[in-house]
């Protein structure tokens, strides 16, 4: 008999994951959703140790298993210390997201070398020292064909703009673009070892990044220019696109990035025929 369950089904049962930058947006989201799915989730932070701990409770409140590590995802050090604890909590990892980032805004030529180096070492730096670390875990303990069929994933956060340049954001269209690489990179050298690394790229999403684009009912008109879907994007839009990339079933996708954009990258100045 089919199953009338509205619970989602836990196909991630077992394993172990760390989101980085989880005590807010996006990645409060994703780690929510992979606990659903049935992962035991690291929640990193930075800041608001107060926000990290809630997500904790939360997902324990509903019968899942978390934890809040904090680290700077910029510092080696840090991120070290970061894995190795989760490590000697739960045994290993299964699942990377590689979701922490942010924005230092300004126009071209004012752009500080600070806001460049800020922007470049936690949203490009920052993924790449995670999934080192994850890579090298992966690697040590090789496919758990119990777990999963591949040894492990890394699922890095992108925006459209690894595709799409954008004025006054010069650092962050420059490290999502190297996401993209750094991304697709560990997906051609990574392959051997039964690591999948894949992107999510999406456009506007309501989180705290982005509110001054659709906190006032103007800016939200103005942005839905941009969507030709019509509404601007949650977090759990995101959210269920990375639990379908950490499961088994995306097991032949690897060096894809998926975009969640409500057609953002479809020119949308063309939709009336340009
Ligand atoms: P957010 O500001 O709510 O979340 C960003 C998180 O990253 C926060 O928890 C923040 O504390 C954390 N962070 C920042 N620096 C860090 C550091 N050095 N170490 C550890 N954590 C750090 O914003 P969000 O929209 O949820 O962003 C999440 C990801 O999604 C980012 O990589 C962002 O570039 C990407 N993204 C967001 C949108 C959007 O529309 N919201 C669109 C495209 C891409």
């Amino acid at each position: 008999m089919p199953s009338t369950s509205t619970q989602p089904t836990p196909i991630l049962t077992g394993q172990r994951a760390l989101v980085t930058g989880a005590n807010s947006g996006i990645g409060k989201a994703v780690a929510q959703a992979l606990a659903a799915a049935g992962a035991a989730v690291a929640i990193n932070y930075v800041a608001s140790e107060k926000d990290a701990r809630q997500v904790v409770e939360e997902i324990q409140a509903n019968g899942g298993t978390a934890m809040a590590l904090n680290a700077d995802v910029s510092m080696e050090e840090q991120v070290r210390e970061m894995f190795a604890s989760m490590i000697s909590a739960w045994g290993s990892i299964d699942i990377l997201v590689n979701n922490a980032g942010l924005q230092r805004d300004a126009a071209f030529q004012e752009m500080t070398l600070d806001q460049w180096n800020k922007v470049l070492s936690v949203n490009l730096t920052g993924q790449f020292l995670c999934a080192r670390e994850a890579a090298r875990e992966f690697i040590r303990r090789g496919v758990v064909p119990e777990l999963s069929a591949a040894a492990g994933k890394i699922i890095c956060m992108s925006s459209v703009h690894q595709a799409i340049p954008w004025a006054r954001h010069a650092n962050y269209a420059a490290s999502k673009g190297g996401v993209m690489m750094l991304m697709q990179t560990m997906a051609q050298e990574l392959a051997q070892y039964h690591i999948r690394a894949n992107s999510i790229a999406p456009g506007a999403i309501k989180t705290p990044i982005n509110q001054s684009a659709w906190q006032t009912p103007e800016a939200e008109r103005e942005l839905l220019k941009l969507i030709p879907y019509n509404r601007v994007g949650e977090t759990t839009d995101i959210a269920r696109a990375a639990v379908w990339l950490a499961s088994d079933q995306s097991d032949y996708m690897t060096g894809a990035t998926l975009f969640i954009d409500g057609g953002m990258m479809l020119y949308p100045g063309f939709r009336t025929g340009g």
